[in-house]
């Protein structure tokens, strides 16, 4: 009368396969193994805690839905783990929970376990991995297509094509793409998984920045995590690394980034790596790793030509829907030189200033805004007087602007007072960190970035950098 544990598995399996991602399904479903059923209640087991965490945090519903369709509404599930002996003996152990509630299914009375050390009821989760996997990071505006070629570039982008086109397949394992900011790294980087996504849609690719790798390490660490996270990494096709220069004097990181690219490359899968560096540059990389990067091929990117910085800019302006005349095309060229960053910021605050004004765009305002860009030292505003005009935005001083204190708006001020100060003075790093709360010049590097990356993203917080940009251009 009753169904076996696989049969109802396997029909669950069908549902859950109509509907999510393949590539999901094949990470987060198919090493389930059914275990047994009793009355209502199905018990699967699953390869690590990491593994249940992740069911529970994405699929508990879809979980839920596909089991009470097999058997009714009472359905319960049971997680039964495969602990890592950390007792000396060799018998790995079992351990069971139930799904939790969140997602209706009622918890079932938790299985006794042999052993009861660890904490199941607060069972880790390795912040910021949540929600990775699935979606794999990418951007999908940077594509090849977008990517413009130049004499600048030309290596770095056709070694990306070759890698794209066979990932794991070519002799540029890894590959590892350097240069100065600004110049086109990440783009690459992304373009890269894009179009592997594009072309073979079963292939897991993640792209991630070093800096969150390691934070991901650390906190794996912590909970003792820390094979779950090699085995999560090693189950990936193509794992892009962004700056991983930020791995230098991390021995720890560089450990476990050693072992999971051995593994990746002997299994033939792509690693893609980009650094502001060249390998030989690198300090406090260690050895073995430095000689891992040698394998495959190094590609620099180089700082854009005129003819190039007008491709770029053109092909900017296109994809914008903007027309703006010849002369003004070549006015911002010719002057913005440092990188291709700074010559979208260029050709954007022209478009914004030109729309907020409702005036069009002229070769004087061109001018105005690429003044502002050069950075230009009658211009120039201090540190002191950034830090004034973002907290006051914010109501607070600048004594809380500075504190040590976490709060999320106070730590957000701090860091978009250190991205205006990298913006419009010529402070180094280090010394904007210094002055903004004695800080190194990593944590600027790192707000600088998150101000980037918010501002991307976050509608609420990309109104901030308007407003300010405004007040302090003033
Ligand atoms: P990096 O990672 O080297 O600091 P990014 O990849 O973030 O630089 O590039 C900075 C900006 O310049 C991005 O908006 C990117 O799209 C753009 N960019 C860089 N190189 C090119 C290129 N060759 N063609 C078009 N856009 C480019
Ligand atoms: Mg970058």
């Amino acid at each position: 009368m009753s169904k076996s544990a696989s049969a109802v598995w396997d029909n669950c399996l069908s549902f859950i396969e109509d509907n999510i991602q393949p590539q999901a399904y094949k990470t987060w479903f198919l090493p389930i193994v059914p275990l047994k059923i009793s009355d209502k209640v199905l018990n699967i087991e699953v390869p690590s805690k990491f593994f249940y965490e992740w069911l529970e945090e994405h699929y508990v519903k879809l979980l839920k839905t596909a089991l009470q369709k097999e058997l009714g509404p009472d359905a319960r599930l049971i997680y039964s783990i495969r602990m890592e002996n950390r007792f000396g003996n060799n018998n790995p152990f079992t351990e069971n929970i139930p799904s939790s509630n969140r997602g209706g299914i009622i918890p079932q009375q938790v299985d006794a376990p042999l052993h009861s050390q660890s904490d199941l009821k607060n069972p880790f989760v390795i912040p910021g991995i949540k929600n990775l996997q699935i979606e794999s990071q990418l951007n999908p505006n940077y594509s090849f297509e977008n990517f413009l070629e130049g004499d600048s570039n030309r290596l770095g982008r056709s070694a990306a094509l070759a890698v794209a086109a066979k990932p794991g397949g070519t002799s540029f394992n890894p590959l590892l793409i350097f240069g100065g900011v600004g110049l086109g790294k990440t783009h690459l980087a992304h373009a890269i998984g894009v179009e592997i996504k594009e072309k073979y849609q079963d292939k897991t690719v993640l792209y991630i920045a070093a800096e969150k790798f390691t934070q991901q390490y650390i906190e794996a660490v912590k909970k003792n995590t820390r094979n779950d996270f090699i085995h999560f990494y090693q189950l990936l096709d193509v794992l892009i690394i962004d700056d991983v220069q930020f791995l230098s004097g991390k021995t720890g990181t560089q450990d476990v980034f050693f072992h999971i690219f051995n593994h990746l490359h002997q299994n033939g899968k792509q690693v893609i790596l980009t650094s502001d560096k060249a390998p030989v540059d690198m300090q406090d990389i260690e050895q073995r790793l430095l000689s891992r990067f040698k394998w495959g091929l190094s590609a620099e990117l180089q700082l854009p030509n005129y003819e190039t910085r007008i491709s770029i800019l053109k092909n900017k302006l296109y994809r914008d829907g903007v027309e703006i005349e010849e002369d003004i095309i070549e006015y911002v060229a010719k002057n913005i030189k440092t990188n291709v960053r700074e010559l979208e910021g260029a050709i954007i605050s022209l478009i914004a200033q030109s729309s907020f004004n409702k005036a069009e765009i002229t070769l004087e305002l061109a001018k105005e805004v690429v003044m502002k860009f050069v950075k230009n030292t009658k211009r120039e505003v201090s540190i002191d007087y950034i830090q004034k005009v973002v907290s006051d935005y914010f109501q607070m001083d600048v004594q809380t602007l500075q504190s040590k204190t976490r709060r999320r708006h106070i730590v957000q001020a701090r860091q978009l007072a250190m991205y205006f100060a990298k913006k419009y003075t010529k402070a180094s790093l280090a010394s904007i960190g210094n002055q903004i709360g004695k800080r190194d010049h990593a944590t600027v590097l790192h707000a600088c970035k998150t101000v980037d990356n918010l501002s991307f993203t976050d509608k609420q917080f990309r109104k901030y950098v308007e407003d300010l940009s405004q007040k302090l251009s003033l």
